[in-house]
């Protein structure tokens, strides 16, 4: 695909698409019908849907039966650890083969005109942003997200919550299926906000930060504290009336969805002349910039507070000078003499 025909090129390499980057047509006001029919179908597809049936399967071919589940024993615990580990492989692995190893699209569609793998850094683990990234997802991201999966499974599994069926209440449940992802992304900016904060940024979110140039195995590269934050999303299903099925959606969207956010690239190219987005952008410049897009854009809290960052340079501009209004704040205290 010509990719010139969708951004521009700047000397450095760096590629910047022609649309501002948008945010979903949900919580605006006055609402808007037509724009939210031409947007669902984005909506599910591809990867809501991917991560739907990613989790029927684990229900119907991985998750143990109740009776095992109500004791905690290593047995079907290593058994879902290593599914889980063997199934972020295959899909992270997917990407970063494809787009950063076989590099088949060269850097058509790529934000950062760069690879990580050329720029070595004192950053990362052994100065490899891809070894340090797949290491923290294996090392900790695996392991806490299975041990949340446990735990859910294991409070289903004795009573523990408020689980409802299909049969019961299925007008609730498919409601809650249709808005995982706004469940997602509410929590993810909460968390992310407060990681933000700069003692818990310096001591926790750090770690994500490094990839300022991010690629998939950048997804999981987090500090244990926040992966624990982020995995955190299914505990909802342990208070909201839910159903074990959706409590696992929520933890592949959280877990296998955090990959398209951080592939680097606009589109993957599929043939010649199409693609599919990626809608990486918006965490694209989170990455690039740091203090904008604390959220995906699912819910436009970002263009609530001002933190909104499109890409374009109004955008740029207005980032800026929230930048120096902020110094200055921090400069006038301080100047204050102590009382
Ligand atoms: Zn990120
Ligand atoms: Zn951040």
């Amino acid at each position: 695909m010509d990719d010139l025909k969708y951004g521009t090129r700047d000397k450095r390499g760096n590629w910047t698409p022609n649309k501002p980057a948008g945010t979903a047509p949900l919580f605006v006001f006055p609402p808007q019908p037509l724009a939210l029919l031409k947007w669902l179908p984005s909506y599910f597809l591809p990867y809501n849907a991917l991560f739907f049936l990613s989790a029927l399967a684990w229900w119907a071919w991985v998750i143990p039966s109740v009776e095992v589940m109500q004791t905690l024993a290593w047995g079907w615990v290593l058994w879902l650890f290593a599914v889980n580990a063997v199934a972020v492989f295959l899909w992270y692995s997917a990407f970063e083969l494809h787009l950063y190893i076989r590099r088949a699209q060269g850097n058509r569609f790529k934000y950062n005109g760069k690879f990580p793998a050329d720029t070595p850094s004192d950053v990362f683990w052994f100065k490899s942003q891809n070894l340090d990234n797949f290491l923290r997802g294996f090392l900790s991201g695996v392991p806490i997200w299975t041990g949340l999966q446990v735990l859910v499974l294991w409070c289903y599994a004795n009573g523990i919550g408020n689980w409802v069926t299909f049969a019961d209440h299925p007008v609730w449940l498919v409601f809650l299926c249709l808005i995982v992802p706004v469940i997602h992304e509410f929590h993810f900016y909460c968390i992310h906000r407060l990681i933000h904060v700069p003692i818990l940024y310096k001591w926790v979110h750090s770690v994500h930060h490094n990839s300022i140039n991010p690629s998939p195995w950048s997804s999981l590269s987090m500090h244990p504290v926040e992966h624990l934050a982020y995995f955190s999303t299914i505990l909802y299903h342990l208070i909201l009336p839910s159903n074990p099925l959706i409590a696992l959606y929520q933890l592949h969207y959280a877990g296998f969805g955090a990959v398209p956010g951080h592939v680097g690239f606009d589109k993957v190219e599929l043939t010649e002349d199409t693609g599919i987005d990626s809608h990486a952008f918006i965490h694209y410049l989170h990455h690039k910039y740091f203090e904008v897009n604390y959220g995906d854009g699912l819910i436009p809290i970002d263009k609530w507070t001002g933190t909104f960052h499109d890409g374009t340079k109004e955008a740029d501009e207005r980032m800026k000078e929230r930048y120096r209004q902020k110094k200055e704040r921090l400069n006038a205290r301080k100047t204050t003499p102590a009382e």
